[in-house]
């Protein structure tokens, strides 16, 4: 995959990513809904070293966590894309919001979690891993 570019609604943050994706995931989570505004989170998960950043970005620790361990939510601060997340959990990846890609069109999600809270209408592929909380 060749490199990997993004940024927000206002241009004032943008970002690369070196290298390629680990996984992609659909979260149906309360709270990636209501920081997206949409029905779910589509999230590339990347190495957190891979992710060079451009801008200033205003970060909301999210403590309304399964693990307990805060997930720091970051956002354009002038326009308010939601950019990426970083979990104390997991602190070695960028959780880096898809539908902020310049071509998010090359980003199929491959696993669903939180599949427990998505939305009635919201139709997962049968051949996909879905979780109903966050993957053991
Ligand atoms: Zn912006
Ligand atoms: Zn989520």
């Amino acid at each position: 995959m060749s490199e990997i570019e993004g940024g927000c609604n206002c241009g004032a943050v943008r970002y690369r990513l070196s290298s390629d994706p680990i996984a992609v995931a659909v979260c149906h989570c309360a709270n990636c809904r209501r920081q997206s505004g949409s029905a779910f989170s589509v999230n590339v998960i990347v190495a957190g070293d891979a992710m060079s950043l451009s801008g200033d970005l205003t970060t909301y620790e999210d403590h309304d966590t399964e693990s307990g361990q805060p997930v720091l939510r970051q956002f354009c601060a002038t326009c308010g894309s939601p950019i990426r997340s970083l979990s104390a959990a997991s602190p070695k990846v960028a959780i880096v919001k898809a539908g902020t890609a310049d071509d998010p069109g090359r980003f199929t999600p491959a696993i669903h979690v939180w599949t427990s809270t998505a939305l009635p209408w919201v139709e997962i592929p049968a051949s996909l891993p879905q979780f109903p909380r966050n993957p053991r």
